[in-house]
């Protein structure tokens, strides 16, 4: 038996037999007589490659959704991009074969982006490679198409967007993946799909691997392969018990979140996007108590628009159909970086110019993001929630700002709907002075996640601080009573949208601080619930 681990992204267990997806291509540089006959090959091979993710792009669309199609839409860009491009046919031209200059070109470009600071710029490494491998089946005729017979556990490298699109999803048991990070196409698609899948993992990929077989703990991050009896039944017995309690949870869905003693918690779903309100309803939530705006801004080259960032809300806000979504405005800088806002790199971008210290600072930002907010209220019940807030003079020239735009909008004859106005309580300055705030906002919404990084003095990006990062500290559950406590003296309430909502383990501790909301991934909504229905708090 071989064991070994990785980062889980998503819970559970899988058993099947392993297909190793590799992506090696045999490639030699055979120098070419015609060059105009090289040139034409390379030009239809660019042709069949944009049909074939025409297609491609029709299918992502039909059974993933917007977001992942547009990434196929930033790789048929690459078939027209001149740096790309011109740097192949100039290889061509000086007497190298098509196959081997897409794969030349491909690479250096792939390099060039990887090195880059940018996540976004980043990830284009990957689109880069895509695209080339793509371009180099074409021109060698390889068979590349991936097929699986029976359902089984995907090892791979990492997977490009069009192989994850490509691949035959109703088989897929679980990812096993050597590189990726959280937020990877994989990561993402495996959420998507609720499936057992180890990212970063530390395995040997060698075709050697097909048809044995691996079980993946996704709770705890191990793979297992050719497993012995005992690991077996284990992971067995464990697989059942995840079965079960899943099985469990679905007599929670539809119920009202209350106590025996009659408590009532609203229990909310963080999202990024409407892509997630699929999840939303799937999970049961009763409202959206994070929709991080910033994620709207990620994986483009420009500012979204009023009208787009209006789409997006209003898209949201009518599918909940009259449940209230709180909206985050734009939280960008310290780990989500986007190119076109220009930051400047910064000694710590933790502590540094992120979240509303850019609204604030750069209002034209600020006003388009609250113009759109706004007119998505007339399509059913929307909060505004602000982040890192540290004083209550902030949160006055908020407020004042906000009291424009409506003004604003009601000249131009704009519907809207009252919206309430909150702060999400995320840095210590905030939460030992909220019974001030409490009197200038209709709502808190703590930030665990912050809030221990900054209380702690730990980055929360840093694994080797993991061992550190201790959400439960003493210090960071004073604050939360404290916070709690301060909001209900104004009559106003109080929710978590941190990770830390989400832990069972504090259900009873918040239900006894009187937190009236808890927003969670939309997956945890109904083992959330069970907690409350059958708490005896
Ligand atoms: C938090 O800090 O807990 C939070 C919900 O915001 P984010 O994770 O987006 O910083
Ligand atoms: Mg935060």
């Amino acid at each position: 038996m071989i064991k070994g681990n990785g980062r889980p992204v998503y819970e559970g267990v899988a058993i099947g037999r392993i297909y190793v997806l590799s992506k090696e291509h045999e490639i030699t540089n055979t120098k070419c007589s015609d060059i105009e006959k090289e040139l034409e090959r390379f030009h239809q091979a660019q042709e069949k490659a944009k049909e074939e993710l025409g297609v491609l792009y029709d299918k992502t669309l039909r059974e993933i959704g917007e977001e992942q199609a547009a990434i196929i839409e930033v790789q048929s860009l690459f078939l027209e991009d001149l740096d790309y491009i011109e740097g192949i046919e100039d290889m061509i031209k000086s007497g190298s074969d098509a196959a081997f200059s897409v794969h030349e070109i491909g690479d250096a470009q792939a390099t060039a982006f990887a090195s880059l600071d940018d996540e976004y710029m980043k990830a284009r490494a990957t689109d880069i490679r895509d695209i080339s491998d793509r371009l180099i089946r074409i021109l060698t005729g390889a068979d590349q198409s991936f097929r699986m017979d029976e359902p089984g556990i995907i090892v791979s490298e990492d997977l490009t967007p069009s192989e994850t699109v490509s691949l035959d999803k109703d088989k897929i048991l679980a990812f096993v993946i050597r590189q990726g990070s959280s937020n990877s196409h994989t990561a993402i698609l495996a959420r998507v799909m609720n499936i057992p899948s180890l990212i970063r993992t530390d395995i040997d990929i060698d075709s050697a691997l097909n048809g044995r077989t691996m079980i993946v703990d996704g709770f705890e991050g191990n793979y297992y392969i050719d497993p012995d009896d005992e690991t077996m039944a284990q992971m067995l017995e464990k697989k059942k018990s995840a079965g079960e309690y899943k099985a469990e949870l679905e007599k929670f869905r539809g119920f009202e979140s209350v106590t025996k003693k009659g408590q009532h918690v609203s229990l909310f779903a963080n999202i990024g996007s409407p892509d997630d309100l699929k999840y939303v309803i799937s999970g049961d939530a009763e409202g959206i108590g994070l929709l991080r705006s910033e994620f709207l801004y990620l994986g483009r080259d420009d500012f979204p628009t009023e009208d787009e960032l209006f789409e997006a809300y209003r898209k949201v806000v009518e599918t909940m159909g009259g449940k209230k979504v709180v909206i985050r405005t734009l939280d960008i800088g310290a780990d989500k970086k986007v190119d076109y806002f220009n930051l400047a790199a910064e000694e710590n971008p933790a502590l540094g110019y992120r979240g509303i210290r850019i609204c604030l600072t750069q209002r034209d930002i600020f006003r388009t993001q609250l113009r759109a907010i706004y007119r998505s209220s007339a399509y059913g019940k929307v909060a505004i929630m602000f982040p890192m807030i540290i004083s209550v003079s902030e949160v006055r020239a908020i407020k004042e700002f906000c009291a424009e735009i409506v003004k604003e909008l009601e000249g131009e004859g704009v519907c809207l709907n009252p919206v309430e106005l909150g702060i999400m309580i995320e840095t210590p300055a905030a939460a030992l002075i909220s019974d001030l705030l409490a009197k200038e906002v209709d709502f808190f919404s703590v930030g665990t996640n912050d809030l221990t990084q900054y209380t702690l003095a730990i980055d929360r990006q840093n694994e080797k601080l993991d061992s550190f990062y201790d959400p439960h500290h003493e210090a960071i559950m004073r604050f939360l009573a404290l916070i709690a406590s301060n909001a209900h003296k104004e009559g106003i309430w109080a929710g978590i949208c941190g990770e830390l909502a989400g832990d069972l383990s504090l259900t009873d501790e918040f239900l006894k601080m009187g937190y009236d909301e808890l927003s969670v991934a939309p997956s945890r909504v109904l083992a959330l619930r069970k907690n409350v229905i059958e708490s005896e708090v």
